[in-house]
């Protein structure tokens, strides 16, 4: 099939590398070129605990941030339960969230969309004596190291190129591309000048504890046990304006005490790895197209960016979306051709 629309997607995260799939799968008449410096085993989504469950962002639609949740959430469940699972590194995965206080919203938005999602009965929250309210749910984990790989691969099938290019501003893809999807997460900083971006340091550690088997997340979001394939993946910090990537000793203390605290076993875990990571954090995410004047002519840009500690739970949803707004550029791109 002759390719006439020339689309680029930056960023070879997550985020990206989902948009990437979405669109050249959807739209076979575009050539679609990934654009990243960064790739697994480098980028942010890497390192990413990957388990399915959100926060509520104050300004978007809760209706379009169910949406996002439900999408992706479907979209990995049907992974986990093919003969792709292995190889795309999605599992099912049980376990429960407990609170020190009870929470303000007790039945959060996307409890319908997970599995069996229940409060916790009393005999079940005895084992955490320092708090007082819980849920407990199956959602879903997506090993981004493991996913990653095989998006490229779909990616590929599809037609899709891959180049590996640090792009230091829109301005030097508008020749080559006629549309430009940004995926750039923190990079977005600079690539689009938008302040409203910044990290959030998180910093985890993979050990081997094969005994464990049921996730456990502290409502804070500090500190959290989560089981995946190979190794247990215990953290955490959630270190706000922080860009530093080295791991820091006294963070890898805390991570330990407060894991064993809530499983007292880890105490016998063999630390396998650590990892410091920098969520690209927004009040709200960006999910939205523009016209940008580069080099004297206007190119849609649609941007997909800025999903915090819930990159890889949103990232199926918002690249559909994205998707859509790659659509209305082609259709607004058509109908100027017209006139
Ligand atoms: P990234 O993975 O950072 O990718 C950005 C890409 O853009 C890279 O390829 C980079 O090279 C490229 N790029 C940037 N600028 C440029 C440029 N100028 N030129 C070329 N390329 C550029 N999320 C969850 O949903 N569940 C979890 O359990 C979870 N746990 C986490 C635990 C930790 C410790 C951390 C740090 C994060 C966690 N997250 C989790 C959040 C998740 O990792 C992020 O939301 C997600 O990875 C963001 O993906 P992304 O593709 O936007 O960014």
């Amino acid at each position: 099939m002759m390719k006439s629309v020339r689309v680029v997607v930056v960023g070879a995260g997550v985020i990206g590398f989902s948009t990437a799939v979405c669109i050249s799968e959807a739209l076979p008449f575009c050539a679609v070129t990934l654009m990243a410096d960064k790739f697994s085993p480098d980028t942010t989504s890497d390192g990413a605990a990957g388990i399915l469950f959100a926060a509520q962002f104050p300004d978007i639609p809760l209706q379009r941030q169910r949406r996002w949740f439900k999408d992706s959430f479907d979209h990995l469940l049907a992974i986990a339960q093919s003969q792709c699972a292995p190889e795309a590194g999605v599992m099912l995965s049980s376990g429960w969230q407990i609170f020190k206080e009870i929470p303000a919203v007790e039945t959060p938005f996307w409890s319908e969309f997970v599995i069996g999602f229940r409060p916790m009965t009393d005999v079940e929250l005895k084992r955490f004596p320092d708090h007082k309210f819980g849920q407990a749910f199956t959602t879903l984990k997506c090993e981004c190291s493991t996913y990653l790989l095989w998006l490229e691969k779909r990616f590929r099938k599809a037609g899709g190129q891959v180049e590996q290019r640090k792009v230091n501003s829109l301005q030097e893809l508008s020749n080559s591309f006629d549309i430009i999807v940004n995926c750039s997460g923190l990079g977005s900083k600079i690539l689009v000048g938008d302040t409203q971006v910044y990290p959030v340091r998180g910093q985890v550690l993979k050990v081997e504890a094969p005994w464990v088997q049921h996730f456990i997340r502290d409502g804070d979001g500090k500190t959290y046990i989560y089981p995946g394939i190979r190794s247990v993946t215990i953290g955490g910090t959630r270190q706000e304006g922080d860009w530093r990537l080295q791991v820091d000793g006294g963070d890898t203390k805390g991570i330990l005490e407060r894991c064993s605290r809530l499983e007292p076993s880890l105490n016998k875990a063999k630390i396998l790895s650590e990892w410091v990571g920098l969520r690209p954090s927004r009040k709200n995410p960006r999910v939205e197209r523009e016209v940008v004047q580069l080099q004297g002519r206007p190119v849609p840009v649609v941007h997909n960016y800025g999903h915090g500690g819930w990159g890889v739970t949103l990232a199926w949803g918002t690249a559909l979306d994205t998707l859509g707004l790659v659509k209305q550029s082609l259709h607004e791109m058509a109908s100027q051709a017209k006139l």
